[in-house]
């Protein structure tokens, strides 16, 4: 139960310097990485009008075995899950609906098909989980929430429209959350299409098809007539054993929340999809400010199971309230404590404290690097003109030095979206805009989430600005 200096500013929003002041005045004599206990840890935060309270979390998280503990002899094989991004109108739902419908398996044929947010398919004898969820949008939502669900990302893009916006923003949403991308080039039973133009346009991006030399595979599809749905399946198949994705379905089961709803008659719903270790009924779940013991699982043909292992999807009752997408769960022992935690973080939760993360800003990176956390500067970068994304994107990658890279992971023309803050949130990283404004519900958003937003006219004071926040001389703003 210790806390180190640095991170104990970060969460008094005060310098370190004042801390060690602070903790000086006190007779302990501390430096930035140094560990202070967790009554000295109190002390100081009085002085600051803050109060520190022990986390139960700490005793909690005793029982919920963590990922590097599993021993690689009790690691199995794991189907690999899978979402599916792309421009609107691309054929992203009906891609999945082809999908679901082709490749169901007997057992499950004569089941009443259900929507939970997520379903396995067969493929030769091995299972592919698809969230069903289409688009960016949900799977950055997740992310930023903390949760890492997918393993491989399918691009749509219809083979007689090309690469569009949101096919762009798909291509970094998937790249700045490092999944591997599959490219489904749709619509191929069209007389219009064009399978090269998509790929040579592809490449523009930084996707550059295999059979070009680069390491994407891009499949021609329609989800019309089923022509090459096969061929995608088995493409994921093997990205999926290249990955080696495995799990250890002998443990106490955690995983993430894909959605969840009220039901007026089972009360809360959740479908859950397990990450690691097998989820049973029965078995007492904490998932972000709910809590309770699993009564029915049921799977997305409704039929009822006992047990979930890892990469299965599965609907819940037993929740005492409604968790929330993206929120991760865990499989604990102890009722008493998983109460005792979902108290804490729903107090929390008032006071807004519960997932509030610290995010980078241009005030606190300096911080942030010397702690030692900050190994790459993330920005996205909007811009009135296409010619601004481009030179500001250069200049700024250029002042990457040996502590930090600067990376813009998304660039764009356009106000600042809703769809920005999230990948923002999600990726740790600072909006920079030039000559356009954040629209009101990103100006919203990014206030709750604590993401940075900084506007410019010229691209030089954007540059300096950041160079001297790199370097700990930022002017302090008032
Ligand atoms: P989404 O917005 O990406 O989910 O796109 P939809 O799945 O709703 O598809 C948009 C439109 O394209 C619909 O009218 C579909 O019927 C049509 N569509 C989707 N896939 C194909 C395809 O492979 N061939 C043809 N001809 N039409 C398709």
């Amino acid at each position: 139960e210790s806390i180190t200096v640095g991170e104990l500013a970060l969460r008094l929003k005060a310098t370190v310097a004042e801390v060690i002041k602070k903790l000086m005045q006190n007779g302990v004599f501390a430096s930035i990485n140094d560990e202070i206990d967790f009554d000295t840890a109190s002390l100081v935060a009085m002085e600051f009008h803050a109060k520190v309270e022990k986390e139960v979390e700490v005793t909690i998280e005793e029982q919920i075995i963590d990922d590097s503990e599993d021993k690689e002899e009790d690691l199995e094989t794991r189907a690999p899950v899978v979402v599916v991004m792309g421009h609107v109108d691309h054929g992203k739902t009906s891609l999945l609906d082809a999908i679901r419908h082709t490749n169901v398996t007997s057992s499950e044929a004569g089941g009443i098909t259900q929507h939970i947010g997520a379903y396995q398919v067969k493929v030769n004898d091995r299972m592919v989980t698809f969230l069903d969820t289409p688009g960016h949008e949900a799977f950055t939502t997740m992310r930023a929430r903390g949760a890492m669900a997918t393993d491989i990302a399918v691009l749509v893009v219809a083979a007689d429209d090309g690469v569009m916006p949101q096919t762009i923003e798909a291509i970094h949403h998937a790249k700045a959350a490092k999944v591997n991308i599959i490219v489904a080039v749709n619509k191929i039973d069209k007389p219009g299409a064009n399978p090269q133009m998509v790929m040579e346009q592809l490449t523009k991006y930084g996707i550059v098809p295999e059979e070009w030399g680069g390491n994407v595979p891009c499949i021609p599809v329609s989800a019309k007539t089923g022509t090459g749905l096969n061929d995608l399946l088995e493409m994921i198949l093997l990205v999926a054993d290249m990955k080696e994705l495995k799990a250890n379905p002998n443990r106490p089961a955690k995983g993430v929340i894909i959605e969840a709803r009220l039901d007026k008659g089972r009360g809360p719903i959740a479908t859950m999809l397990v990450q690691n270790g097998t989820l049973h009924q029965g078995d007492i779940v904490v998932a972000g400010t709910s809590v309770g013991r699993v009564r029915a699982m049921t799977n997305e043909s409704g039929r009822e199971i006992t047990s979930a292992k890892p990469s299965v999807p599965v609907e819940v009752t037993g929740l005492d309230s409604v968790p929330a997408g993206g929120d991760t769960f865990n499989a604990v022992s102890d009722e008493r404590l998983a109460r005792e935690l979902v108290e804490q973080r729903r107090t929390a939760k008032k006071e807004e404290k519960f997932n509030a993360r610290t995010k980078v800003t241009l005030d606190n990176l300096f911080e942030q690097m010397q702690l030692g956390d900050m190994k790459e500067l993330q920005l996205i970068v909007k811009a009135d003109v296409q010619g601004s994304v481009e030179a500001v994107t250069q200049s700024l990658e250029k002042i990457s030095n040996d502590e930090v890279r600067v990376n813009v992971i998304h660039g764009a023309v356009g106000a600042i979206s809703e769809s920005d803050v999230m990948l923002a949130a999600a990726s740790n990283a600072i909006i920079v805009g030039f000559n356009v404004r954040p629209d009101p519900v990103a100006e919203e958003n990014a206030k709750r989430d604590g993401v940075d937003i900084r506007l410019y006219r010229v691209i030089y004071d954007c540059i300096q600005e950041i160079e001297s926040a790199m370097k700990g001389m930022l002017d302090p703003k008032y």
